[in-house]
């Protein structure tokens, strides 16, 4: 069994991928070119926003995002501490400091409370300058976007919207990856949309900003490329993974998306009564990047862990380690950057095999498997 089975995926576009993919290389066009701009415009159709930049990774999307706003030393920026490195990464690459926010329990997002607060003590502290805040729609739900944006323009910040897992969410009729200033998405091969290598993208309907962010991913470009009128960096997307999103968007938007949400209202059916399954707010809708279950405690949970992959079953532990607690970001006040909710987080919670090519056989035995073991 697969965690996320791309090889079934593969099999049944296959036809349709060789030829998109053989295309490109018959072309010679491997750099920039007509399949990057189709790709942009597709994508930027489908989530409903005015400009699309594809980039090299989720993580070079979020950094051109803070570049385009000049993001610096003395700012800053709010982050969920329950997500993965790179949401928080990004904002020390621009010498800003981040200040870690707490999650919600049920929904693993930002706790819009506790994000005020984190301002607040930002603001008395004096020391930086609150600049932006980064909800990220983890395991595919659509953080809470009207509570989060009525904290940040009470206080005059920038929203940057985390997409990497959240492709494809909506809350009521409007899609994820539109509800920040500006947003972002990964390509990375597991996540809803992924291409076949290192892939991501920026949405925004601020023009200026989309031109910004146009310029920094190909080494800070002027009118033209030999025109470098400020420092960028190199994070084009590879004209092949253009081809290849294009065909997975298709199947995305025709069945996939529908597909693995019908597999985790299964899931949600089977195991409801035995752990404590993810929850979906009225009105919102999620891309299901994992799904993610609750026990009583790390010893259970890493039983029931082991106890799975005994039966070939893959399971994962998204996150083990938050990020207030990562080495690399322990230069920062523990103290400031409580976060009792995350910490518990990365000892209760299993992510179970979930994409859109699941078959119900396969399910029926993960949901055996963790009704037996958590009854004895
Ligand atoms: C995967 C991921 C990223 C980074 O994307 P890459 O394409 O791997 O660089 C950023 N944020 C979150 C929440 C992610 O899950």
């Amino acid at each position: 069994m697969q965690f996320r089975d791309l090889k079934t995926q593969y099999k049944v576009l296959k036809d349709e991928m060789d030829k998109a993919i053989l295309d490109v290389v018959a072309s010679s066009a491997y750099v920039m070119g007509p399949k990057i701009k189709e790709m942009e415009t597709a994508f930027a159709e489908y989530v409903g926003v005015k400009h699309c930049v594809a980039c090299n990774s989720g993580t070079d999307a979020l950094l051109l995002a803070l570049k385009a706003w000049d993001v610096k030393p003395g700012d800053a920026v709010f982050v969920p501490s329950f997500t993965f490195f790179a949401s928080a990464e990004v904002i020390a690459m621009q010498g800003a400091t981040p200040v870690f926010v707490d999650v919600d329990r049920r929904t693993f997002n930002m706790d819009v409370a506790d994000l005020e607060r984190k301002i607040e003590h930002t603001v008395k502290a004096g020391k930086l300058t609150p600049r932006v805040v980064i909800a990220v729609d983890l395991f595919g739900l659509p953080a809470d976007f009207k509570a989060i944006r009525k904290v940040a323009e009470k206080y005059g910040l920038y929203v940057l919207e985390d997409g990497a897992q959240g492709f494809g969410g909506r809350i009521g009729e409007q899609k994820a990856c539109t509800f920040g200033d500006i947003s972002t998405t990964s390509f990375f091969p597991a996540k809803p949309v992924g291409c076949y290598g290192d892939g991501g993208a920026v949405f925004t309907d601020n023009s200026e900003w989309a031109s910004l962010i146009d310029s920094y991913h190909v080494h800070g470009k002027g009118s033209d490329r030999y025109d470098n009128i400020r420092i960028g960096m190199n994070s084009r997307l590879d004209s092949i993974q253009a081809a290849i999103l294009l065909v997975k968007l298709k199947a995305f938007r025709d069945y996939e998306l529908d597909d693995v949400n019908k597999v985790a209202a299964r899931y949600t059916e089977k195991l409801k009564d035995v752990v404590t399954t993810p929850i979906v707010p009225e009105g919102f809708y999620s891309s299901w990047a994992q799904y993610t279950v609750q026990v009583e405690d790390k010893g259970m949970r890493n039983g029931l862990q082991a106890a799975l992959k005994a039966l070939d079953i893959p399971t994962a532990i998204y996150y083990p380690i938050p990020m207030h607690r990562q080495t690399a970001f322990s230069y920062l006040d523990l103290d400031e950057n409580r976060c009792p909710v995350a910490d518990q987080l990365a000892d209760t919670v299993v992510s179970l095999p979930i994409h859109p090519y699941l078959s119900e056989a396969d399910q029926d035995k993960i949901c055996t498997a963790i009704c037996e073991y958590l009854k004895k």
